[in-house]
């Protein structure tokens, strides 16, 4: 650690602190992002770095109410290997790593925990280590992926065609790199890819998800690693995408940290 101790790191804490910071109960975030292709145009780096910003940022603002954990930098993509440079952690792998770090901090007394996605297949396992968490443990456990937070205002202010502009590398992320870091993103080498079967109910979009899901080999849907028209993406959408965001999550995490955990009870007898 160079300089002072960050009051919203959860490791910047020595362990006689510690205590007093589990008394006042603030929400743990936990981020998870990926090191995948996203396209000719961005980095490997983009879930990582989208969803770290944003919880680092929510930290930041409500050093009392939340507490920021160092981030996992890798997720499941084993459907993404044909592309090089992807690195896979297989979901089992997955889910038993991050139901270690929840069980580990509902150990030390913290309760309220929130599991912050920048990867969309990192969902299901996600999912299911938030429920064993809250079966294992006294705490409540939960996740997203920072896109549903704010599924209204991408439906008003989207230009590209919903289902599939906005499903990976797309208008949506893209904007929000070229406003976090644009001298980053290749813009010249952006393309429009939407390669999944056209269905009534299946589909890929980060706006808003389908009623039956399937996750395909990603080199059978797209060759440029893009679904979705990043083309149409700019720096001043990403701005507003990426506040509504950081003022959701905000807003989220207050409700949550105020949540009561009532009793279970056995209606057996
Ligand atoms: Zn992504």
């Amino acid at each position: 650690m160079l300089g002072p101790k960050l009051k919203y790191r959860y490791d910047h804490y020595t362990w006689p602190e510690m205590k007093d910071v589990i008394a006042r109960q603030p929400v743990c975030i936990l981020p998870i992002g990926s090191v995948e292709d996203h396209g000719r145009h961005l980095p490997l780096d983009v879930d990582n770095f989208l969803i770290g910003e944003m919880c680092e940022d929510v930290a930041k603002r409500i050093p009392d109410e939340a507490l920021l954990l160092p981030g996992i930098p890798y997720g499941f993509e084993d459907h993404h290997m044909s592309f090089p440079g992807t690195i896979t952690i297989r979901a089992e792998h997955l889910e038993a790593f991050v139901l270690d770090i929840t069980l580990s901090l509902a150990h030390h007394g913290f309760k309220k925990i929130l599991i912050a996605d920048g990867h969309g297949s990192n969902m299901p396992i996600l999912d299911m280590a938030a429920r064993k968490t809250i079966i294992q443990s006294d705490a409540l456990c939960a996740c997203f992926i920072w896109p549903s937070l704010i599924s209204g205002l991408i439906k008003e202010t989207r230009e590209s065609p919903f289902p599939g502009g906005m499903a990976h590398a797309c208008e949506l992320e893209t904007s929000v790199y070229l406003y976090l870091n644009e001298r980053a993103v290749q813009m010249e080498n952006a393309e429009k890819e939407i390669g999944f079967h056209k269905s009534k109910y299946y589909w890929h979009d980060l706006g808003g998800g389908p009623p039956v899901r399937m996750m395909e080999w990603w080199s059978r849907m797209s060759q440029s690693g893009v679904i979705g028209d990043p083309t149409l993406a700019t720096k001043e959408k990403g701005r507003i995408w990426y506040d509504a965001t950081v003022t959701s999550l905000i807003e989220f995490i207050r409700e949550f940290r105020a949540f009561e955990i009532l009793p279970k009870t056995d209606l057996h007898g």
